[in-house]
């Protein structure tokens, strides 16, 4: 749940929307539903923002929706909750005096310009602890994240240089990043931040963690110890983590701490802008309007890589359907409809019949994956060969491995072959 800023209506107006009910400081944005609280506080459902897999976006009211004379403002809001948000400001600046204050372990606290990341810094110069406030560049973040950070002051991490930045190692590695293969975290997030720090310094880290976040999360003690860390004398604390949205919201309006422009926007993270496979539509077609140019440079990288890799034999999928939204999963489905193996075809220069044979073939002499599964030949230079070498007709396809050993190949032979037909100008390959 987080306020709906000026920001997000110029974003709804340009894609069509009635905006006419809007008032500043009044409306809330949860779980793309627009609410509202009502006199006594008591919280409404007014509008849903819908996205369809076009990036189609509609503007609903929503049955709750009854004309309503009365809104509470924020700051009605905040009054209301006083209290609370008094009595959770005093616990966490007791929680980091008790364990930041009259210690000897260096104080650091990473800061990620998100909504908690303030919060938790702000608490820590409340608290009056001597802490120093680090901003890890992703090299993902949105120029109006690192513009805070270095406004703010905050020292920086960069990320392994070996490693390069993302679309440079993106570039170099071939990799995409999905949700099961999540390279980018640990390149340019988790590990950064580790091996920046002297192992053998005794450190106390303050991190905008909040337990509401995620299962994981919701574990999470006052002081935590990450299993990345190793056995380095560092111990985290997470003074924020019994807040919830609700808390850090009002708190942030009533403090005036600064607001990283994105959530004006509408977004509900800050980091890691555009490639995170971790976002949805409703963050797409954002992107799409606020930072079209990354938006289009992504699916661009995207495309190639489908294109160069003949991601429709992996992914069962069309070029279309992989850059609006397959990218971010797994096998996208088990059979190619006929408009992927059309596509295919048409991008192979195949006749549709011989194209058909590239799909879903595994090993018919028996050959199992590293989950013991059939091994399918996903590779089109391998099915190319099975063809060439035993006709276009046949029916068995065995994988690469089975064939070199057949034929008593090497990689550099296999290779060599691979190559000569491409130059003979087969198609096939
Ligand atoms: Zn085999």
């Amino acid at each position: 749940m987080q306020p709906v800023f000026p920001e997000y209506i110029q974003f709804l107006k340009s894609h069509n929307c009635d905006t006419n009910w809007f008032r500043e400081n009044t409306f809330w944005l949860d779980n793309n539903i627009v609410k509202a609280f009502k006199r006594g506080g008591q919280i409404v459902s007014l509008y849903r923002v819908s996205v369809d897999d076009n990036l189609c976006l509609t503007l609903t009211k929503h049955k709750q929706n009854k004309n309503f004379d009365y809104f509470e403002t924020w700051q009605k809001t905040i009054q209301r909750n006083q209290d609370r948000l008094c009595q959770i400001e005093q616990d966490s600046i007791s929680l980091l005096r008790q364990q930041g204050l009259n210690t000897d372990r260096r104080i650091i606290n990473t800061n990620s310009t998100g909504k908690d990341s303030m919060v938790a810094t702000y608490l820590a110069k409340k608290a009056g602890l001597n802490f120093e406030t680090f901003f890890n560049v992703t090299t993902l973040d949105v120029a109006e994240s690192n513009q805070m950070a270095k406004r703010n002051g905050y020292q920086h991490i960069f990320p392994d240089p070996q490693y390069g930045g993302f679309y440079q190692y993106v570039h170099n590695s071939g990799m995409i990043p999905n949700r099961f293969t999540r390279f980018c975290c640990q390149y340019f997030k988790e590990r950064p931040t580790v091996d920046y720090f002297n192992a053998d310094e005794k450190l106390l880290l303050v991190f905008g963690i909040r337990n509401e976040e995620s299962n994981q999360r919701s574990n999470y003690d006052d002081i935590i110890k990450n299993p990345l860390w190793g056995n380095r004398d560092w111990i985290g604390v997470l003074p924020i983590r019994k807040w919830t949205e609700l808390d850090i919201w009002p708190y942030i309006l009533a403090e005036n701490i600064e607001i990283n422009p994105k959530y004006k926007y509408g977004y509900t993270r800050v980091g890691c802008g555009i490639a995170c496979p971790y976002y949805t539509k409703y963050t797409w077609v954002l992107d799409k309007y606020w930072y079209p140019y990354l938006y289009n440079r992504w699916r661009d990288i995207l495309r190639n890589d489908f294109v160069s890799n003949n991601k429709w034999l992996i992914m069962n999928c069309t070029i279309k359907e992989y850059v609006t939204k397959a990218w971010t999963g797994g096998v996208f489905r088990i059979e190619p409809t006929d408009e992927v193996i059309q596509e295919y075809a048409e991008y192979s220069g195949l006749d549709i019949e011989v194209a058909k044979k590239y799909f879903n073939r595994f090993c018919s002499n028996g050959c199992i994956n590293k989950r013991s599964q059939p091994l399918k030949i996903k590779d089109k230079n391998t099915i190319a060969m099975n063809m060439k070498m035993f006709g276009r007709d046949i029916e068995r396809f065995k994988c690469k491995k089975c064939l070199m050993k057949e034929f008593g190949w090497c990689k550099e032979q296999w290779d060599q072959q691979v190559q000569s037909f491409k130059e003979q100008g087969c198609k096939l390959f």
